[in-house]
């Protein structure tokens, strides 16, 4: 039974990784799990919403892709990890029989040489013609070599197999701790920025625009209704940027109170009306406060939005935005800045 699960499984990401070469997918364990999913067809949706996307495509895109996966895949990410470690771990196990099995075959085969060269003295002690003995060992030779070379050309592949796999184990290994999200607000955290704001950079950074968004006056909310309805604050804001986010554009929990938002191919101009709609929907939040059964309703956020610029560094392009964000709040707070394109 273990046995099918580890054949299965090893055959999904046999099937998996062929796709990601051919549509350029970063080999991330994100990746993995959405075409480990894919190849396995356990979920007919995300190969529909999948096979739409490539559609045309040549390269998968990075940003639609990872949707697809917080969709399907995210909320099962246990147990789709999981069973990554399982394929990896059958991938491991059938390559280390491989060797051992390469092995015993040369082992074996050595063995049979050794005894024809006995069966040839005795064809001599029999009387064959010296020209018969020599063209029995010459091809005797020749199958020796043959065999010889392949086997270990075999072995050499099978041995970097092996290696790329435990690699591929530590990295997931790594990733695994490294949770992807926010545990507050469910938004993805500030590493998944981070890796993604240097991805689109790298790869799609045309209009690229960046909206970084801070909650004003948190500090009263804390203070006046405690730490708990604080938490209530944030997660309703994460949800409400969440769900305003459109268009590829993605939003992310970047510390305490600060949201950032990113959008490929976006414009200034459009950046900023995205947060200018964003900001008039937080003007309309509400959070009930449990234990006085009031309302809190005065919140607000100021946003500062930059758009990429050739030779812009990580550091320089977040710095701009929040440079804007930092003259709203100077200006009186509840704002987007700059305010023309
Ligand atoms: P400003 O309008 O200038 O942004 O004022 P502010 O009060 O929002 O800014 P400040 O940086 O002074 O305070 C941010 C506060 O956010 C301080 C910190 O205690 C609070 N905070 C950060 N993370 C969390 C969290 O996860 N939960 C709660 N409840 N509060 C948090
Ligand atoms: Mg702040
Ligand atoms: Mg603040």
């Amino acid at each position: 039974m273990t046995q099918d699960i580890f054949n299965q499984s090893a055959g999904y990401l046999k099937k998996a990784v062929p796709l990601m070469i051919k549509y350029q997918v970063p080999t991330t364990p994100t990746n993995y799990a959405l075409w480990y999913a894919y190849v396995s067809e356990e979920i007919p949706q995300l190969n529909q919403e999948l096979d739409a996307l490539l559609d045309g495509n040549k390269i998968c895109p990075p940003m639609r892709a990872e949707l697809i996966y917080r969709h399907h895949v995210a909320d099962k990410t246990d147990s789709q990890t999981w069973q990554l470690r399982q394929s990896v771990d059958a991938m491991l196990c059938e390559l280390t029989q491989s060797v051992k099995d390469t092995r015993v075959d040369s082992g074996k085969f050595q063995r049979a040489i050794e005894k024809s060269f006995e069966d040839l003295h005795r064809v001599e002690d029999e009387g064959w013609s010296i020209e018969e003995v020599m063209v029995l060992i010459r091809n005797l030779a020749g199958d020796t070599k043959r065999i010889s070379n392949a086997a270990k050309f075999f072995n050499h592949t099978l041995e970097k197999s092996q290696q790329e796999i435990e690699s591929l184990k530590k990295q997931l290994a790594a990733t695994e701790k490294l949770a992807l999200y926010d545990s507050l607000t469910g938004l993805l955290n500030r590493h998944s920025f981070d890796a993604e704001l240097t991805s689109l950079m790298a790869k799609n950074n045309q209009g690229l625009c960046l909206i970084l968004a801070d909650i004003d006056h948190f500090k009263r909310f804390n203070d006046q209704y405690g730490h708990l309805l604080g938490d209530q604050v944030l997660k309703s804001f994460g949800r409400r940027l969440n769900d305003s986010a459109r268009d590829g554009s993605q939003a992310y929990r970047f510390g305490g109170e600060e949201f950032a938002i990113l959008l490929p191919q976006s414009g200034l101009g459009r950046a900023r009306q995205f947060a200018e709609t964003t900001r008039k929907l937080i003007e309309k939040l509400s959070v009930r406060d449990k234990r006085t059964a009031k309302s809190v309703d005065n919140i607000s956020a100021s946003f500062g939005v930059s758009e990429f610029r050739t030779g812009d560094t990580l550091t320089s392009f977040i710095t701009r935005a929040d440079e804007q964000l930092y003259e709203a709040k100077r200006l009186g707070r509840n704002r987007v800045l700059p305010i023309t394109s």
